[in-house]
Order: structure tokens, then C-alpha cells, then sequence
């Protein structure tokens, strides 16, 4: 092969390891440009808050120190993408433009139109089966989330051999110029993911390694609000800190060595929460409406409450039910929530305060760290009962009924919500129940130190059947 000059367009691939557009680029064995765009249209986005920029500056950091460490330095452009990569290209001669395939809608579009002028290759590495290549034999998409989990199983498993060292050396020409990584916003310290390949790297060993590893228990802890069942990745996964192909590959040997049923059954259900990431994110690629509206289109004329009284009083916390205030305020201080916390405080906002989806969209991807357009997407589809693959949407998540089950003790509530530290356990997921006396014993008075709630459930779950069907066929 020629020694050329490519450059690496990095996007949501902040890896050195297991990246094959910068591998393929590496191959060349001539200069390599590793460039991060600061686009002004995803920066000034709705639905791009503070931490998740902190998270991917500080990534950036990481990689430019990983880059020198072999010899190279991330280059750094603000601007239009198709501006910046015309520039770069003329000024260094570079060849061609190698980056990894994104799905969403703006990715896509934005990615057409550099393709249209410039020499721009896309290459595998978002998901482990490209998105697009697990389809029906008639060539449909799958729409359904089991049978596409069957078909994604039966294409041939990633290998740990498929796994990429990371290049060796990666030399940059010296002459090409870079804008400072910005120093703003810095994340803030209630937010506990370190940003970076190596902290992706001993997270996922800390979950899948040693003779008890947290992945053998995922099945019957993942949904416990009070415990640390789940890995965390989903950050890492967001921003391509950690590579999807070797998570799978992390999961499957999990569920080969597995010494009993709970633990295979453990290590099988984390692969397929793995495979529901591909499954959504195969979703957006072939239905891109669902960026702005319901999958089934009928449920973008349900008639919304909208309160805005009651939107605010969800987003902060302070809706008089602990487990919903609870995870909100987990979401606004971690810039996280737990996966079952999601799906009870979408559910509230949905289909008891009777809000759009989308609005709940839009904060979660303010908010979280790990927000992605398909995942999140998704995830707010599926409570709503509007998407793929849908629980159905007179199904209504019981608050009260989930804190108890998935918090019996109340560890969750008191951990995000210190106003509730002494009251028992027995009141705990119903605080308004306390006798007055109880109340001023537990420091804790319904209407003075913890609202009361916003709503009466017996009255609104009507209502939102109501609406449903109003539109439903
Ligand atoms: P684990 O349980 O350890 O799972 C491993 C990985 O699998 C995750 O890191 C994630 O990449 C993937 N995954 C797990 N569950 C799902 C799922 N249901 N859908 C898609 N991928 C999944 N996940 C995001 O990554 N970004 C989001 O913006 C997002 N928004 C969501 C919004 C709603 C309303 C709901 C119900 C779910 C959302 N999820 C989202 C999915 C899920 O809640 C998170 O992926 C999970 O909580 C992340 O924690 P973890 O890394 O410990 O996951």
C-alpha cells in the first residue's frame, strides 16, 4: 500500500482501541490526522446539555494524551464539518477522510453532503452488525425487538481475535493547526464517570471479570433501584469510549464461561440489553421520523395536558411521589439514572401528567451523559406506548408499586432525597400517609419540607386511557 495521508474524523469513536476507521487509516503507514470538529450545529443543539459536553471535552483530553503517548496529537477545528475537512484536506494533501458510521438523521445528512464533495469512507464500529444488516429475509426491517435479537444472534458472533490493537505510532504532519480543547464546561463532581478509554476499560473488567463477577448476578439485580447491578458503560458505549464489538465479545465469553444457570442467564441477559442498543439504533436508521414523532404516526394527535406547573415540578423533583423525585434528582446530580428509573419516571410523565413524550425526550438528553438520539428515543417510544415494538399504552407503571418492589427499604429515596431520611420504612414510598405526629417525629412535613402530590393517580390513569383511545384504530 501507498504511504498516504488520511484523516481520521473522530465523532463518537474516542478510541484508540478496536477503532477500524483508525486502524484502516493506520494500515496506510503514512501520517494519520486524528480531527475533532467542534460543530456549532450539534453544540448549540436543544437537546445538548453542560455534562455531557463535559464528559466528551474531558474525553478529548484523554485521547490527545493517548495520542502523544504514540507519538501523535488530536487535532482540534471549530466550524462547519465540510469547511474544516476541505481545509484540512487541501492544506495537507491528505487523501481521503475515514470515520465511523453514525445513524441519526443529522449524521447522515451531514455526512451526505461531505461525501458529495470530499473523499469521505465510513467504516463499521457503532454497533457490532452494521446497522442495516439485520433484516427479515424479505429484506424488511425488523420492527419487533425478539425476533431481531434471534436474527442479530444468529449472524457470526464477534471474536476476540476480531478485536483491533490500537496503532502502535500515529504520526501527525507537524504543520496542521488546532484549536485549544476547550477548558469549559468542566464536569461537575456529582457526576461519577471519569472520561476516557481507560476508565472504560477497567469498568468493564471490574463487570465481566474474576469468579463472581457482578455480570453472573445482572439478571436478578438490574432492576434493583438500591443496588450497583448494572456495568455503567452506557456513557463509554455513548462516545465510543469503550468499543461495542468488544462488549459483545466481553458478554458472550461471559455467558460460555458461566459455572451455573443464574450466572448464564445473568451474562445472557446483559447481551441482550446490549443487542436492545443495536435494535434502537437500527430503528432510527431505517425510520428516521422517529426523531420527531411517534413511530405509529396516529399517537402524534394525542391531546397533551402539557401543565407546565406540573413538566417543571417532574424535572426538578418535586412531585410528591419519592421514587419519581428520587431518580429525577439522581438524573440532575449523576447526569444518569438507573434504567428502571427511567422507565417510572417516563411513565409518570406520560401517562399521568398526560406531557408529550418529547418533552421528557428533550430533558432526558439535556441531562444525561449517556444521552443518544437512539437509545433515548427508544426508550421514551417505548414507555409511551407510541413506538416499536411498544408496551402497550394502557399499561401504566404504578410508582408506588415499582418503589416497593425495586426499593423496598427506601436506600434509593433517602440517598436523593435527604428530606426523607428519617421517615420509616413502612411510609417511605407514601409519605403523605403519615399521621401529622409521625410527619413532625420523621422531620418531614407533607406540604413544608416534601411537597404533597401533584396529582391524584386514581383520577388521571381515565383521563390518559381516554386520550389513547381517542386516537388509537
Ligand atoms: P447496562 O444494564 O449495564 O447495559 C449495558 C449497555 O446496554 C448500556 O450501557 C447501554 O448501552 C445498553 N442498553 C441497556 N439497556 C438498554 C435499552 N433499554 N435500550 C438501549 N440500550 C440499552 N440508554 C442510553 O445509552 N442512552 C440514553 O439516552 C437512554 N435513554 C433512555 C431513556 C428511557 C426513557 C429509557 C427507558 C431507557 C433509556 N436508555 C438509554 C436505556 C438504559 O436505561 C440505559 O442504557 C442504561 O440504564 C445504562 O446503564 P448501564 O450502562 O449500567 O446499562
Amino acid at each position: 500500500m501507498d504511504k498516504q495521508t488520511i484523516i481520521w474524523w473522530i465523532r463518537r469513536d474516542l478510541r484508540l482501541n478496536d477503532n477500524q476507521a483508525l486502524s484502516a487509516a493506520a494500515a496506510y503507514g503514512g501520517h494519520v490526522i486524528p480531527l475533532f470538529i467542534l460543530d456549532p450545529a450539534l453544540w448549540q443543539s436543544r437537546y445538548v446539555g453542560s455534562k455531557r459536553i463535559a464528559f466528551l471535552l474531558a474525553g478529548l483530553r484523554l485521547l490527545d494524551a493517548d495520542l502523544r503517548q504514540r507519538g501523535g496529537r488530536l487535532i482540534v477545528r471549530r466550524g462547519d464539518p465540510l469547511v474544516e475537512l476541505s481545509a484540512v484536506l487541501r492544506s495537507t494533501g491528505a487523501t481521503a477522510v475515514f470515520a465511523e458510521e453514525d445513524v441519526s438523521p443529522y449524521a447522515r445528512q451531514r455526512d451526505a453532503r461531505v461525501a458529495a464533495a470530499l473523499p469521505l469512507k465510513l467504516f463499521a464500529g457503532l454497533t457490532v452488525h452494521a446497522p442495516g444488516l439485520v433484516r427479515k429475509q424479505d429484506g424488511d426491517p425488523y420492527t419487533v425487538f425478539t425476533p431481531f435479537s434471534k436474527a442479530w444472534k444468529a449472524l457470526a458472533p464477534p471474536q476476540e481475535t476480531d478485536i483491533l490493537a490500537a496503532p502502535a505510532r500515529i504520526v501527525v504532519p507537524e504543520d496542521v493547526t488546532s484549536v485549544p480543547i476547550p477548558e469549559e464546561p468542566r464536569l461537575p463532581d456529582t457526576v461519577p464517570f471519569e472520561a476516557g478509554e481507560a476508565a472504560a476499560q477497567t469498568l468493564l473488567a471490574s463487570f465481566v471479570s474474576g469468579d463472581h463477577p457482578p455480570v453472573f448476578r445482572y439478571a436478578e439485580q438490574r432492576n434493583q433501584l438500591d443496588l450497583a447491578g448494572t456495568s455503567m458503560l452506557s456513557p463509554y458505549l455513548r462516545f465510543g469510549m469503550m468499543s461495542p464489538r468488544q462488549t459483545a465479545v466481553a458478554a458472550l465469553q461471559s455467558v460460555e464461561r458461566a459455572p451455573h444457570n443464574e450466572a448464564r442467564k445473568g451474562a445472557g441477559t446483559w447481551l441482550n440489553e446490549l443487542i436492545w442498543r443495536e435494535f434502537y439504533m437500527n430503528i432510527l436508521y431505517h425510520f428516521p421520523h422517529v426523531r420527531r414523532g411517534s413511530f405509529r404516526p396516529q399517537y402524534d394527535h394525542i391531546e397533551w395536558e402539557n401543565d407546565s406547573v406540573q413538566l417543571r415540578a417532574w424535572q426538578t423533583g418535586q412531585t410528591g411521589y419519592p421514587v419519581i423525585d428520587a431518580a429525577m434528582r439522581q438524573l440532575g446530580e449523576m447526569g444518569w439514572m438507573h434504567n428502571r428509573a427511567r422507565m417510572i419516571t417516563a411513565s409518570f410523565l406520560v401517562k399521568d401528567l398526560l406531557v408529550d413524550w418529547r418533552l421528557g425526550e428533550e430533558w432526558f438528553m439535556k441531562h444525561l451523559v449517556d444521552g443518544d438520539p437512539a437509545a433515548n428515543n427508544g426508550g421514551w417510544q417505548w414507555t409511551a406506548g407510541v413506538g416499536t415494538d411498544a408496551a402497550p399504552y394502557f399499561r401504566i407503571f404504578n410508582p408506588i408499586l415499582q418503589s416497593k418492589k425495586f426499593d423496598p427499604h427506601g436506600v434509593y429515596i433517602r440517598r436523593w432525597l435527604p428530606e426523607l431520611a428519617n421517615v420509616p420504612d413502612q411510609a417511605i414510598h407514601e409519605p403523605w400517609e403519615m399521621s401529622l405526629a409521625v410527619q413532625r417525629a420523621a422531620g418531614c412535613v407533607i406540604g413544608r419540607d416534601y411537597p404533597a402530590p401533584i396529582i391524584d393517580r386514581r383520577e388521571t390513569r381515565e383521563r390518559t386511557l381516554a386520550r389513547y383511545q381517542a386516537v388509537s384504530s
